[in-house]
């Protein structure tokens, strides 16, 4: 189950809500598609699913275009919409059981429902009205929605806005799990959630996509063009002669023993750092290449 999104714009009226938009998740991924707000997340997710139509470009789901053929293509898609729309006045089963006949789902229809109801947690409030339930339980029902005709492919638009922390573990969990057997998209404004969750990430800013990577590839990349390192020493150090290390740029001391070293990037510097140490009989307790969060990646980026 792959989806393949070919230089997609969108205009609404004059805006352009996407603009030029590519890229490709192949079957078993979970991706995360992180943006801003109006960073057009939705409306990719709208296309993807074919509920509204692109202005340009082309969407493949499993290498057959969702414009031309949506109603088999949503046969395959699992699909939980922004806010989650529900019935609030339906008892949780009642609506599973409609969801089942827009789906067409035939004799197999009970058992089904049953397993979507233990899988993803309902057991305790499958008897309930949606309305009474709490936001997190809303939000399975919504998973549950979406699973029920057992799709390859889930579009998950914000599953955990909302939520409280304990809520958002507990979602994140269930997709986790559930992702082990699908292909999802996931949009998010919450890096963490990305970090959580997703083997690779595409970020999104005014329409345009501004890096698309494997998570930690992403992690590890950085617009700057110098690397820092996170050094404790044993001992206070003399740091003229550590600054004079070829390609050293800058040392920030930070508590006890502990320096904070800016290098080119294009330099072995942690060797240098050690062979520095060696030489001045100094011990390195602890070295470290201080990553940039994706947050930090993702303000970079969509500043
Ligand atoms: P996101 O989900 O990343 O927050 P959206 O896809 O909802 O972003 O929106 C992208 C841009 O398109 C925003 O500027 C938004 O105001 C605009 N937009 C979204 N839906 C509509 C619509 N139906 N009509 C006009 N503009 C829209
Ligand atoms: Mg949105």
């Amino acid at each position: 189950m792959s989806i393949k999104v070919s230089e997609i714009s969108k205009l609404y009226g004059k805006q352009k809500a996407l603009d030029n938009v590519s890229f490709e998740i192949k079957t078993g991924e979970i991706v995360g598609f992180l943006g801003p707000n109006g960073a057009g997340k939705s409306t990719m997710m709208k296309i993807i699913t074919g509920y509204i139509p692109q202005t340009s470009g082309d969407v493949f789901v499993n290498n057959i275009n969702v414009l031309d053929n949506n109603i088999e293509i949503r046969k395959d898609i699992g699909y939980l919409p922004e806010n989650n729309p529900l019935y609030l006045d339906m008892y949780v089963t009642e609506y599973l059981n409609y969801i089942a006949g827009i789906y067409k789902i035939g004799k197999e229809k009970k058992n089904r429902i049953n397993e979507i109801i233990e899988k993803t947690g309902l057991q305790t409030e499958k008897r309930k009205k949606i309305g009474a339930l709490s936001k997190g339980y809303r939000q399975r029902v919504g998973l549950a929605q979406a699973l029920l005709h057992n799709p390859g492919v889930l579009i998950l638009d914000e599953p955990t806005s909302g939520l409280d922390p304990n809520q958002i573990v507990e979602i994140r969990g269930l997709i986790s799990e559930i992702g082990k057997e699908k292909t999802v998209l996931l949009s998010t404004h919450i890096m963490q959630e990305v970090e959580a969750i997703c083997d690779s990430v595409i970020i999104i800013n005014n329409g345009k996509i501004v890096a698309k990577d494997k998570t930690e590839k992403i992690q590890g990349s950085t617009t700057d063009n110098y690397q820092a390192i996170l050094v404790e020493f044993n001992n206070s150090i003399d740091t003229k002669k550590l600054k004079a290390l070829k390609g050293v740029k800058k040392i920030i001391h930070l508590k006890g023993n502990n320096w904070l070293i800016q290098a080119d990037k294009s330099i072995n510097i942690r060797e240098s750092i050690f062979n520095f140490a060696v030489k001045n009989k100094y011990t390195v307790l602890s070295m470290q290449k201080q990553e940039k969060s994706l947050e930090e990646i993702f303000q970079e980026l969509t500043k």
